[in-house]
């Protein structure tokens, strides 16, 4: 079925014309992408054998399951994934607790850009180590992928050829560009976001945080031994192919004889209550159901809520301007959109895709469907509560919430901190 794209009045289709002014650079495609399409996410899950995960994990050729697109734009649900993982696995093993503690990451993440919103793009607290301000920009030769370190060399090439790097390999690169090459985190975190298939806020953001020790006790650190005895070959030689004095000496000031500076005693918790709680209510009258960027789903909850409705799938054009994704990343989120609307389609529905320039607007399409009111997932994302808010003001929204992964009162300090509270929940449910 030919979907288009529906911004306002013209019909687009999901081409680089559609999404013009919407990605930066060239309309290249990802060769090694997974497909934007909502099967190809749940065979992917169906297909993923968790065995060996905790042993191979951190080899760039270890069994990670490569899911995160997926999640990230709320094809798959951390609950989905955790319950096919271990229905399919069958035992809770060093494999199956090691997976869920990752998944338990993306939520430790998730919840603290709920808590802090725009905050995570600001230093959360001073670095642990002595350092000289950090350099702004890329350091040289990373836009074009020609360091003059072959190893980094070849992180860039996988990302910018898949739209995916290897949790390793996002250690290494954010490693290297803040404690080695000296460069601000601010425009590392910008440059690895704009070209992840999976870039997220929280788990982005934070984690150069962690990296760079504003969001956490102590920098990230490695040296040469660790990228070969992980599959990373061809920095022998670099200025961090040393021993853990000297990296020492040359690049964290000596900070292991003298011990970190301390974190501050203010940490974030996680927030209990949705960002606008008037709008947990029940659907409204001849509802019309709204599909946002964190629950690209044909499965979302919110569409049981209200059965037979007319579904609109929308992507905030604003925000994908504002943020200047690649072509990849971009295009990626708009296949994954119609393919909702398409399988939304098959199943009889009316379903569609909308590209949001204003609230006015999207209510507008939604009375244009005969619709009175809106039902729509929960996101984790407060830019996406405010959008609501605001259709609110057109028409009564319902946001109807998926089943959560975990919902927790608990420390953001870290992730251990975190964890310790959600884990019996979300292990709770395997008994
Ligand atoms: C500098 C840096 C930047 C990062 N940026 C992002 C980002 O933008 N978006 C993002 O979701 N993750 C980010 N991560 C975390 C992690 O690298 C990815 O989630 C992971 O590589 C996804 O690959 P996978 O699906 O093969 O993971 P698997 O190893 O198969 O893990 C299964 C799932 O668990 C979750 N997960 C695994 N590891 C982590 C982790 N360390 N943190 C959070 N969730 C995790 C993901 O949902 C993943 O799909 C970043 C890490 C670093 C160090």
């Amino acid at each position: 079925m030919d979907l288009t794209l529906d911004r306002t009045d013209a019909h687009l289709g999901a081409t680089p014309d559609a999404l013009a002014g919407l990605y930066a650079g060239p309309a290249t495609a990802l060769a090694g992408a997974p497909p934007a399409r909502h099967d190809a996410a749940r065979a992917a899950l169906a297909a993923y054998d968790v065995r060996r995960y905790a042993s191979t994990r951190n080899h760039l050729d270890g069994n990670v399951s490569r899911l995160n697109p997926y999640v990230t734009w709320g094809a798959l649900t951390l609950r989905e994934v955790l319950t096919s993982v271990r229905a399919k696995h069958g035992r809770m093993d060093r494999d199956l607790e090691k997976f869920v503690d990752e998944l338990g990451w993306k939520a430790f993440f998730r919840e603290g850009f709920r808590a802090l919103g725009g905050r995570v793009y600001r230093s959360l607290e001073p670095y642990k180590y002595p350092t000289a301000e950090k350099l702004p920009g890329p350091p040289p030769g990373v836009e074009v992928g020609d360091t003059g370190l072959p190893c980094m060399d070849r992180l860039l090439a996988d990302l910018a050829a898949t739209g995916y790097l290897h949790n390793h390999g996002r250690l290494w690169l954010a490693g290297w560009w803040v404690h080695y090459a000296g460069h601000a985190w601010e425009d590392g975190e910008r440059f690895l976001y704009r070209r992840l298939l999976d870039g997220e806020p929280g788990p982005n953001a934070l984690s150069w945080q962690w990296v760079a020790s504003t969001f956490g006790g102590k920098p990230y650190v490695f040296d040469g031994a660790n990228l070969r005895r992980f599959g990373l070959e061809g920095c022998d030689g670099a200025p961090f192919d040393t021993d853990r004095d000297t990296l020492d000496r040359r690049f964290f000031g000596g900070y292991a004889g003298g011990g970190y500076a301390r974190r501050p005693k203010e940490q974030p918790r996680t927030v209990r209550d949705v960002p606008v709680p008037r709008l947990r209510r029940g659907p409204g009258d001849r509802p019309v159901v709204v599909l946002h960027a964190e629950r690209l789903s044909p499965h979302a909850a919110a569409l049981d809520a209200a059965p037979g409705a007319p579904v609109v799938v929308t992507l905030d054009a604003r925000r994908l301007r504002e943020e200047g994704g690649t072509w990849g990343r971009v295009a990626f989120a708009a296949e994954l959109a119609l393919d909702a609307a398409r399988a939304l389609q098959d199943a009889g529905r009316d379903a569609s895709v909308h590209l949001v320039e204003a609230e006015a607007d999207l209510a507008e399409r939604v009375r244009a469907l005969g619709g009175a009111s809106v039902v729509t997932p929960g996101s984790w994302h407060p830019g996406t509560w405010r959008t609501l808010a605001r259709l609110d003001e057109h028409l009564p929204v319902s946001v109807v919430e998926d089943p959560p992964f975990a919902q927790v009162d608990a420390p953001l300090r870290s992730f251990s901190a975190y964890w310790k509270v959600a884990r019996p929940q979300v292990v709770a449910r395997f008994d």
